[in-house]
């Protein structure tokens, strides 16, 4: 399985190009209107009020005419529903009845594709049994209150509980049924181990049906039970409605997390369309790389009881390393131990939306858990709550967010920032121990950037995060400088004074001793902010799957920083 796999000739994705529909393939994800020859849509890549997305079924072709995206089938696969590149050939040749040259991709995808079928029916198959099952029907339509539409929508089901009933299902199909646990094996027999659960098909990120969560009916343990992991379904990884989530959540800018998948389907009825669900098992990195490829913040919706509450803890500990930087976390916390589900049904979407607006950003949530501690234990036990606060500081890597949690700690302690600083075991300004060492290179103009700086340090509170941050070394010196609040003309002698314990001593000297004062810092700013967009810019079209939503910021993002280059100037 792991030779190299031979390259597709262009007569074959030509082939495979012709013979699908570009139409179809989009209509699944955003609904489009004929107009003329094309069809028409808001963009789905950029946001708008007025349609400027159009397909065109003679070019297969899509093209906005607002921000300029456009494509054919393979690059609406990749661009759209971040399929990598070989995989969307693979499935677009597979749709397009049309055979690959035997490589590890084609076969892997003629795997998934046989595996999905198969699941997709039995999800078909397992909701018609749900509205036959009264028990069924009256917990889902009952106590569940969910409407039948949605039902349908969601393709919620019932599995059977007499392995009988699973008779419609070939040898071969009963297997990759297996595979996906809604079948168990026991003795060489198959049972039906998720039998008398409402099934939730949980899909990939192009809708391919991979697994299945089953949810008991009323009480039982376990409450959840999801296909365990196999070739193609990742516990870790997977959100229940991630793919189709993914318009709602890129309009409203963030996405919900809940806990249960009952709270996602309420939610959804509710008209919070940018609602996944959790697989049961404690936030993980996999899944927050999910999270936040659907929207820059994340909101955790979790339950108002204690396990809902750890839950958010252990939420909170995972998201420590991959926030700041445009990512943001907050909790919402559902109060009178309800979970959303009951929350939403009781007060009201208008009162939802209010707890979504009032969740608690991640840093709040972090101080005052650690107030709280401390106010609850005695005097002589703060030391050990305080250490242990400041180990969680050292997993994460915006070293802003970072500095701003430690003054915050050392405010609630009552100790200096150098006391959590020694807590911590390291300059709390350095990059964490896990990131690349910054090397000692700086081209001429972060150079300039930073000798003009030391000059002037008093301003250091000026410069922009993102700006001290692309320089080497930046975040260092900056964070210094703001710390010790040097007054407006100080000599060099005190600025360097600052330096005097640090590992960048030797930098900074060489860069007292260089240069003049040339350019206001704030253009010097704007200008390495444009260098390093300009050098994103390049490697993000370098990359072989190309992140349409990386690349449309930061084109918007330079067209900005370009214009307040000129203004400043
Ligand atoms: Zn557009």
């Amino acid at each position: 399985m792991s030779r190299v796999a031979p390259e597709i000739a262009p007569e074959i994705i030509a082939s495979i190009k012709s013979r699908v529909d570009i139409v179809g393939i989009v209509q699944e994800h955003v609904p489009l209107k004929k107009a003329g020859k094309e069809y028409k849509a808001c963009c789905p890549f950029h946001s708008e009020k007025t349609p400027s997305f159009t397909v065109s079924p003679s070019k297969q072709f899509y093209h906005c005419f607002g921000c300029g995206e456009r494509g054919d089938s393979i690059d609406w696969m990749v661009k759209y529903l971040g399929v990598p590149w070989r995989e969307a050939v693979a499935r677009l040749a597979e749709m397009a009845g049309i055979p690959l040259p035997e490589n590890d991709d084609s076969a892997l995808v003629k795997a998934k594709s046989d595996v999905s079928r198969t699941l997709e029916k039995a999800a078909r198959w397992m909701h018609r049994y749900l509205m036959d099952t009264p028990r069924a029907r009256a917990y889902v339509f009952g106590t569940r209150n969910v409407a039948e539409n949605t039902a349908e929508q969601f393709l919620l089901g019932y599995a059977p509980r007499v392995m009988q009933d699973y008779s419609v299902f070939s040898l071969k199909e009963k297997e990759i049924l297996v595979e996906a646990g809604v079948l168990g094996l026991a003795s060489g027999r198959m049972y039906p181990k998720m039998g008398g659960r409402v099934m939730f098909p949980i899909r990939d990120a192009a809708g391919w049906v991979i697994g299945f969560s089953g949810r008991v009916l009323e009480v039982g343990h376990p409450k959840y039970m999801n296909s365990p992991d196999s070739r193609f379904f990742h516990k870790r990884r997977e959100l229940f409605r991630a793919p189709d989530v993914r318009r709602a959540a890129r309009a409203a800018n963030r996405v919900v997390v809940t806990e249960g998948h009952f709270d996602a389907v309420s939610l959804f009825e509710a008209g919070f369309g940018y609602v996944v669900a959790g697989m049961g098992t404690a936030t993980t990195p996999e899944n927050l790389e999910s999270m936040f490829a659907l929207a820059p913040e994340v909101v955790f919706c979790f339950d108002g009881d204690e396990a809902g509450q750890a839950a958010a803890w252990k939420a909170l500990l995972a998201s420590l390393p991959v926030i700041g930087n445009n990512r943001l976390a907050s909790f919402a916390f559902v109060p009178d131990g309800m979970d959303p589900d009951e929350y939403v049904r009781t007060h009201g979407q208008a009162e939802f939306a209010r707890l979504l607006d009032e969740s608690v950003p991640l840093s709040r949530f972090f101080i005052e858990t650690f107030r709280a501690r401390k106010e609850a234990t005695p005097l002589e036990k703060h030391s050990a709550i305080l250490t242990e606060a400041a180990s969680r500081l050292k997993s994460m890597n915006d070293a802003i967010l970072r500095q701003g949690l430690a003054v915050a700690l050392s405010e609630v302690f009552g100790v200096s920032a150098a006391v959590v600083r020694s807590a911590v075991g390291f300059s709390l300004v350095q990059a964490p121990v896990k990131a690349a060492a910054p090397s000692v290179r700086a081209d001429a103009l972060e150079t300039s950037f930073l000798a003009n700086l030391l000059r002037r340090p008093w301003e250091a509170d000026c410069i922009a995060a993102d700006v001290e941050l692309k320089v080497q070394g930046g975040t260092q010196i900056v964070a210094l400088l703001r710390m010790a609040g040097l007054r407006n003309g100080c000599s060099a002698d005190e600025t360097r004074g600052v330096f005097l314990d640090e590992p960048c001593l030797p930098l900074v000297d060489r860069l007292l001793a260089s240069g003049e004062l040339d350019e206001p810092l704030a253009v010097l700013g704007k200008r390495i902010e444009a260098d390093w967009l300009n050098r994103s810019l390049q490697s993000a079209m370098a990359s072989p799957s190309i992140d349409r939503a990386l690349v449309g910021g930061i084109i918007a993002r330079r067209a900005m920083v370009l214009q307040s280059v000129e203004v400043a100037a």
